[in-house]
């Protein structure tokens, strides 16, 4: 890739200017924006070159390392406004709190040593000379962290329903089948930081009493994959993985399962289902995983993101962790912001952060001086919060209220131009393709809302139609088996509630 030639440009342009003892080249993880890679940063400066080609190396190396001198022209365009500004000062990361990313785009994430020199397995090491595994799940729960994947479940009350399941083998599971359109938040936290998640799913182990775990991961992500069971490696041969961790009798080993693409596969059960070797169809709750998972033993399942988090409420407390966020939102949360918008990326937001700051003082406003429309949160889950909102703060219950959902992260941003009936045309065809069929609500019944819309956007729409589909909606949400189908209507509920003007424009027109 580009990337790979501008490193061999890098380290070949050191080497001939006769620095390779006072400089090092560290390949990282994404550093977030987007937009405007391939990115170097130079350290202790922190200075960041964005759009770097392989031409522009030999300036960077004789100007900058030789001589001392930024080279202005390939700062951050229209992001760093300040020549001398570093990474942290940059108008991308200033509202930024990057703690689930810390190490993304900072350390290299297929070096177990860099992880160690970064404070990483102090908290492992923590858990298992300093605390019980109550203390483990009081802090968490004290913490106030809630599922990152999309529900929002408490983690720590989830994790102490585990701990106290008398059973004779448990599991801890990672999520990593992210596959809402346009999310790749936890792609970014395994490519450029997998050893947080070895951390702290060795933790949760140790927290419920389990000695297996399995990460869940989509086959479509090939690079997270590999940084996975590199670390996975490092992690067992250091003695991180094993039996008799630390010199203690606690146990634990982790195994990768590779996910065949379906979107069904990162609804909890079906997940399951699909790690004990079935097709990946899910089952009815209850029993909750916690009591009754994998293979009928009680089971936590996280999703990356929520465990990139764990690590550091070990290390700094519950305390330090609820003093940011809102009340009942704590921490942050990763966005994948997409759409139109200046700075597409991966940001990461202290919980309550309005969608205004996301958009404009992060995301750098919209492309070509358009007006914001709406803000398109939780994928095929979610719904979209229209300009009138802009103000809004973002967490958890701020965003049902509003008729969508955090989900995990996907953000896309829509401009003026954007049909919004188009819109949720579009996440319902995707959850039409993706329903597994076990259930009728969801396999027939997304499928007629589907054939409405299209009706509708081919300026065929019927009188009543839009009335059908909203009753088809309420009717699926009411009565399907899984996640998927429960919050499959809602991208149209929540575009019929903002925008039903362009609903009834395209049926009155026909257009
Ligand atoms: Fe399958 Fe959809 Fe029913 Fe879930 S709601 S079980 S995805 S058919």
């Amino acid at each position: 890739s580009n990337s790979n030639k501008i490193i061999s440009e890098l380290e070949a342009q050191i080497a001939q200017s006769g620095i390779q003892n006072e400089v090092k080249v560290v390949r990282t993880g994404c550093f977030g924006l987007c937009a405007e890679g391939p990115i170097i940063v130079v350290y202790p400066e922190g200075s960041m070159y964005t759009m770097v080609k392989v031409e522009d190396v030999k300036e960077i190396v004789e100007e900058h390392l030789v001589k001392g001198r930024i080279v202005k022209r390939l700062l951050p365009g229209g992001t760093g406004k300040d020549e001398n500004a570093s990474v942290e000062q940059n108008d991308f990361f200033a509202k930024q709190h990057r703690i689930a990313l810390r190490n993304c785009g900072v350390i290299n994430p297929e070096s177990i040593d860099e992880y160690i020199a970064f404070d990483g397995y102090k908290a492992l090491g923590k858990v298992l000379t300093q605390m019980t595994p109550k203390d483990v799940v009081d802090t968490i729960k004290s913490s106030g962290l809630r599922g990152r994947g999309g529900g929002g479940f408490p983690t720590g009350l989830k994790w102490e329903f585990a701990m106290k399941q008398e059973a004779d083998q448990k599991y801890v599971c990672c999520n990593a089948d992210e596959g809402d359109p346009g999310a790749f938040m936890d792609r970014s936290v395994l490519e450029g930081d997998p050893h947080s998640v070895i951390e702290a799913m060795a933790i949760a182990g140790y927290a419920i009493g389990s000695n297996q775990g399995f990460v869940y991961i989509r086959a479509e992500y090939p690079i997270a994959v590999k940084r996975l069971s590199i670390a996975i490696q490092q992690a067992k041969e250091y003695g991180i993985l094993g039996n008799n961790i630390f010199g203690t009798d606690f146990n634990f080993d982790l195994e990768i399962r590779l996910g065949a693409g379906a979107f069904v596969c990162g609804e909890e059960t079906a997940l399951m289902t699909s790690i004990e070797g079935h097709r990946g169809e899910p089952r009815p709750r209850p029993p909750f995983p916690a009591v009754k998972g994998l293979w009928q033993k009680p089971t936590i399942l996280n999703n990356v993101e929520t465990y990139a988090n764990i690590p550091q409420i070990i290390l700094n407390g519950a305390e330090w962790f609820t003093s940011i966020g809102t009340e009942k939102s704590k921490g942050t949360k990763v966005f994948a912001v997409g759409g139109k918008i200046n700075n597409t990326g991966l940001v990461e937001i202290p919980m309550g952060t309005t969608l205004r700051e996301v958009i404009y003082d992060i995301g750098g406003g919209i492309p070509n001086g358009k007006k914001f429309k709406a803000a398109q949160t939780g994928g095929p889950s979610g719904g979209c919060i229209p300009a009138s909102h802009i103000d809004t703060p973002i967490d958890y219950d701020s965003l049902i209220q509003l008729g969508s959902m955090m989900g995990s992260g996907g953000l896309i941003v829509m401009d003026e131009d954007t049909c919004m009936v188009d819109i949720a045309k579009f996440f319902l065809e995707f959850t039409v393709d993706e329903s597994c069929g076990k259930c009728p609500p969801c396999r027939i019944g997304t499928k007629r809302m589907y054939e409405i819309l299209e009706r509708i956007t081919e300026g065929k729409g019927e009188e009543g139609d839009i009335e059908k589909l909203e009753t088809l909606a309420k009717n699926i949400k009411a009565s399907a088996l899984c996640g998927l189908g429960q919050t499959a209507p809602n991208p149209v509920l929540s575009t019929l509630r903002y925008f039903k003007d362009e609903y009834i424009e395209h049926v009155r027109d026909k257009k």
